[in-house]
């Protein structure tokens, strides 16, 4: 159901309210910015009939609870400049400079990437995730279209059926799944519960049915539990930086409750006790008081801050009897872990900008040597290295690890993962052996193309193919895939012997 909206004032109200922690010049500029977005957007109106404005707004709103830098809230505020109104690369350049309109051109680029009919192999699904990145080049254009993403989620009843259910597919299969890969598990998880009523709406409801009073009976337990936990640790010696209780976000308890038979009972961590501490230390020490204080089940007892799982999550988990019987999670963890955990990447900016902490930052860029420790690090690092060898890992927000890569679609909207300058005939023999034998044209975003003329990320290619057709032999002059090129050959030599 929609909920209240406000008004664009109110909006801006709010964004500048939020926006405490940019200096005022900053702030000054921002206020350029928005009224430059304000003419652009004038008289055009969203779907939900509200002014255009408001979606814009509240996508930088969303930026600001990753404290965002000041041009990632800008190109915030203008990022359907270029694809709805006159605005275009240069204009921006002219009015703010080249980053805020490279990150606004980003985030068109990547805007114009749909996700349909895309076979739900693992491998093709990546592969579209990967064009995305690459096509982005700078982190900082996923996290605005994570932001744009959150605000059409929470709009979405306003669109027919079958844009519905395409748009939350790709929020889910694509943008969640992004969003965890980069750390930044609070953008994922509400990507993934607005998604969810409308990709598995049968299966929302169950959980829906299932969590009901629960919720409620263990939220009330905790709210009672936690301030008594925190005097028993402090009157033990550990200081407490802060106690939260965390209900599990609805898919996840959907993905647990597949993995449990369906049985809601066993679901032990619904809402969690979450102990955030000074150090890791004093993490093996509130766990040991909280084993004496309430006795732990057998075999629920996992320690990620020794063994982090595969994406780098580090924390404690344990499952308690505490009092009445109740049947709780204890997930113990440092501020730094917490941190690392909920916002991962945009974690840097958060630091970087509010407390002046540059422990992270050498000389304005992110010092990943120092952050290496740090959760979603490590996987990214593999997912990295699954395509070069390059040791520059990240050295900047450019998103590299793909500059040697082009994804370019066929016209169902599979992704073709190739070299970086690849042609239409290395296209067609990735399709199928049969299509680049018989290709005799291309065409490329809806253009007759040479054969030999080369591909960029994004460009949608169709092969036209004639029956019977033969490799010609010049194709091996241009073609970039030594595996093609052996095809060709083979498939030439064929012919010969005939
Ligand atoms: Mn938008």
């Amino acid at each position: 159901m929609p909920a209240p909206i406000k008004t664009k004032e109110e909006l801006y109200k709010d964004l500048i309210k939020h926006l405490d922690y940019l200096p005022q010049e900053d702030l000054d500029f921002l206020g350029g910015v928005y009224n430059f977005a304000v003419s652009a957007h004038a008289n055009q109106t969203r779907k939900t009939g509200e002014a255009y404005i408001c979606h814009p707004l509240r996508t930088a709103l969303e930026l600001t609870t990753l404290k965002m830098d000041m041009p990632t809230i800008a190109a915030g505020l203008l990022h359907d400049t270029i694809e709805d109104t006159d605005t275009d690369e240069e204009m921006l350049k002219k009015q703010f400079g080249p980053e805020i309109a490279f990150l606004v051109k980003g985030v068109s680029k990547v805007g114009g990437l749909k996700y349909k009919n895309v076979s739900e192999e693992d491998k093709k699904v990546e592969n579209f995730r990967n064009m995305i990145l690459a096509m982005a080049q700078d982190i900082r254009v996923v996290i605005i279209k994570f932001a744009d993403r959150l605000d059409n989620m929470r709009t979405l009843w306003v669109l027919p059926k079958d844009k519905q259910l395409r748009i939350a597919k790709e929020t889910l299969d694509i943008y969640a799944s992004i969003a965890y890969r980069l750390g930044i598990g609070v953008v994922g998880a509400q990507l993934e519960d607005l998604a969810f009523p409308y990709v598995f709406p049968k299966e929302y409801r169950l959980v829906q049915q299932l969590i009901g009073r629960k919720y409620k009976e263990k939220e009330d337990f905790l709210i009672k539990t936690a301030p008594e936990l925190k005097k028993y640790l402090e009157a033990n010696g550990v200081k407490v930086k802060e106690i939260q209780f965390r209900a599990k976000h609805l898919f996840s308890v959907w993905r647990k409750l597949r993995k449990e038979d369906m049985d809601i009972n066993r679901v032990y961590d619904l809402v969690a006790l979450r102990v955030i501490l000074d150090t890791t230390e004093d993490c093996y020490t509130a766990l040991g008081l909280i084993h004496h204080l309430w006795r732990p089940l057998p075999m629920r007892f996992k320690d990620y801050i020794a063994l982090p799982k595969p994406n780098g999550y580090q924390s404690i988990h344990t499952t308690v009897i505490a009092d009445e019987g109740q049947i709780i999670e204890v997930q113990i963890r440092t501020e730094a872990m917490h941190r690392a955990a909920e916002y991962g990447i945009a974690a840097h900016w958060f630091y970087g900008e509010n407390k002046g902490k540059k422990a992270y930052k050498k000389g304005g860029k992110i010092d990943f040597k120092a952050l290496s420790k740090i959760a979603w690090v490590s996987q990214l690092q593999k997912w990295q290295q699954s395509f070069t060898d390059s040791s520059q890992f990240l050295e900047s927000l450019k998103i590299d690890f793909f500059s040697d890569r082009i994804f370019a679609l066929t016209p169902k909207g599979d992704v073709i993962d190739m070299p970086e300058g690849a042609t239409p005939v290395d296209f067609a023999y990735c399709i199928h052996n049969d299509v680049g034998n018989s290709c005799m044209g291309a065409r490329v975003n809806g253009n007759m193309v040479a054969l030999d003329s080369t591909l960029k990320s994004g460009d949608v290619v169709e092969i036209i193919t004639k029956k019977g057709k033969k490799p010609s032999s010049s194709w091996v002059n241009f073609v970039k895939m030594t595996t093609v090129k052996k095809k060709i050959q083979e498939e030439i030599r064929k012919g010969e012997n005939k």
